[in-house]
């Protein structure tokens, strides 16, 4: 264990991966300051009750349905961007605990996901070598060195952009977007033609049924808050660790410190070195954590890690998030499962199925298909239920929009339809019609 004793800014005495070069002058300063003056985003209590949610999945009692954009992009941060992306999240989530009979958590890669690790710290563009676009929260993704210069004040222009989604997503999901007898209005046409289209319709149907039957025993839909109101949780990988210690808040309730950017927060594949500046700063929030664990895991490290940033084992705490990629996850699984079994870690088992999917096409755009992400996740829930674990949910890169990024899907997209709709600055997410098709396929594996 560390000997350090933990502040919200020990982690500067670690090395930290994956962090821009600011430049010097007063603005970096100026704008922490005020970061640290401003009101958090999300309360502590949230947060419990978030891992309180999360502890349930552990068991298989929940599921859990993390999903977004990969970045999210500060031109996009408008009503209609949020409202489809909360709609597919929606339908998404009805569909599973409809179809799939288990309670969703539901959990936004929003309102703060804006800053990316990157594979190389420049990158050619038109034959010129120009930093890499890490993010809105740090540079713009133009092409040229000025946009690509990081400039602190983009994370208060982040704080500002965040707090603006969240209160749209608060209004939609308790001011009565989100009710249960709205659920055909989350509904979008261009879905109508498509088998999944059709699914929901059905279950629409159902859902109406349902409806007014308890209406008919004398229960009241209107005044029943499960009924009228979802809870949407936000969370962001937790990068920039200027920025997170800004946001950290003590509790004043218990005492305990919460890093209030978000609900939860992850740590990426590749800033979780055990002896790290990311794994110093998590390790003293008392927010529910996620961990990225890709194919060059060491199982030894992934235990002190998981000692390190969980040590009482509560269950809620720490979501493992797998992403092996689909001809993988056969192979880096099991064993994985069956060392975290022995040692008795009460963590979430959640699947990526998208960064392990990535590749480039022959026209030079980042893709995955449709067939490999979902062929990752059933084969994930096959090893779970041979090795008697729970798989307890999903981490996904999507949009309410109409994108081009994926290939597959009952649209049987391909490679040079990609150009037609391609707006990603970083990797390709399933568009809404991708999204609900894969939604009724989660609801199939978890009730077939
Ligand atoms: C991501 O979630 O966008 C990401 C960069 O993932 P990973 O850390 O698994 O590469
Ligand atoms: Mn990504």
């Amino acid at each position: 264990m560390p000997t350090t004793k933990w502040s919200k800014s020990s982690w500067r005495s670690f090395p930290a991966m994956q962090q821009p070069v600011w430049p010097a002058g007063p603005a970096m300063d100026d704008s922490l300051k005020t970061l640290s003056q401003l009101p958090p985003l999300v309360f502590a209590g949230e947060c419990q009750t978030l891992k309180a949610q999360l502890a349930e999945a552990v068991d298989g009692n929940a599921f859990v349905l993390q999903c977004g954009d990969c970045a999210e992009d500060f031109s996009r941060c408008t009503g209609p961007d949020i409202r489809e992306l909360l709609k597919v999240i929606l339908q998404m989530s009805v569909v599973v605990a409809y179809a799939g009979e288990k309670r969703v958590i539901k959990i936004g890669r929003m309102a703060g996901q804006y800053a990316k690790p990157r594979s190389s710290d420049t990158e050619m563009v038109n034959g010129v070598e120009l930093p890499s676009y890490r993010g809105d929260m740090v540079n713009s993704p133009e092409a040229t060195l000025e946009a690509r210069t990081p400039d602190p004040r983009r994370m208060l222009e982040g704080y500002y952009r965040a707090a603006a989604t969240l209160n749209l997503v608060r209004s939609f999901t308790l001011g009565g977007y989100a009710a249960l007898d709205r659920v055909q209005a989350w509904h979008r046409a261009s879905l109508d033609a498509l088998p999944a289209g059709q699914k929901y319709e059905d279950l629409v149907r159902q859902i109406w049924k349902t409806i007014n039957f308890m209406t008919a025993i004398g229960l009241d839909p209107q005044h029943t808050p499960q009924l009228n109101q979802v809870t949407l949780y936000t969370s962001h990988e937790a990068l920039l660790l200027d920025y997170e210690e800004a946001l950290t808040r003590m509790d004043s309730t218990t005492g305990g410190w919460y890093d209030c950017s978000g609900h939860m927060l992850w740590i990426g594949d590749r800033t979780r070195q055990l002896d790290g500046a990311h794994i110093e700063f998590l390790r003293g929030v008392k927010n529910p954590l996620g961990m990225k664990i890709g194919p060059n895991y060491d199982i030894d490290n992934i235990k002190a890690i998981v000692d390190r940033l969980n040590p009482d084992n509560e269950a809620g705490r720490l979501t493992l998030i797998t992403r092996f990629g689909a001809d993988k996850v056969a192979n880096y699984l099991p064993k994985l499962l069956r060392e975290m079994s022995r040692g008795g870690y009460r963590v979430v088992w959640s699947c990526d199925p998208m960064h392990g999917n990535t590749y480039q096409n022959e026209f030079g755009q980042k893709s995955r298909k449709f067939e490999d992400i979902l062929r990752e996740i059933k084969t994930f829930w096959e090893i779970h239920k041979a090795e008697g674990t729970v798989a307890g949910g999903v981490h996904l890169e999507l949009t309410g929009d109409h994108v081009t990024e994926c290939t597959g899907g009952s649209r049987q997209l391909l490679d040079k339809h990609l150009h037609l709709n391609y707006q990603t600055n970083c990797d390709p997410r399933l568009n809404a019609e991708q999204s609900v098709e894969l939604a009724f396929e989660l609801a199939e594996m978890l009730h077939p």
